[in-house]
């Protein structure tokens, strides 16, 4: 039977990415039939992220064969084929840090909120809005319109 992936409480997880980082220990994970390695006795040597160049024409193909170690954890990944011929394609230097690094990093920027720069309708004073243009709000007042106009 497959032990529960833990969660954090929606309250918690909203504020947060840690839920990405959380895991089955060791028993959980070989209680529902999967794998454990332990980081210490992981083979963990390969090319330092440094070593290798920002300049994705100038990899070689056998880098797909080679280990790589992430520069913020220091796990282990490899560069896949089929990786390789994407960054190859998109002109992407290689990756320098584990794939789960990235992709919490990813998941960061689809939540930052940027400010814009715009005008109250009423009394056309700067302000600075947290709607993005594209969401359609035309009808955006300084804090004392607001109070004024609104409330
Ligand atoms: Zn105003």
């Amino acid at each position: 039977m497959r032990n529960k992936v833990p969660q954090q409480s929606v309250k918690e997880r909203i504020k947060n990415f840690f839920e990405v980082a959380l895991g089955f220990s060791k028993e959980e994970a070989e209680g529902s039939g999967g794998r454990w390695e332990e980081l210490e006795k992981a083979h963990l040597s390969g090319i330092q992220p440094a070593e290798f160049t920002d300049n994705i024409n100038d990899v070689p193909d056998d880098i797909i064969y080679k280990g790589f170690v992430c520069e913020e954890t220091g796990r282990a990944f490899n560069i896949t084929a089929d990786e390789l011929k994407f960054y190859r394609h998109h002109q992407i230097p290689l990756p320098r840090n584990y794939p789960d690094v990235r992709t919490v990093a990813r998941i960061k920027t689809l939540f930052l909120i940027k400010p814009f720069k715009t005008k109250c309708i009423f009394c056309s004073k700067d302000i600075t809005s947290y709607y993005p243009e594209e969401l359609g709000y035309k009808k955006i007042v300084c804090e004392q319109c607001y109070l004024r106009e609104v409330v």
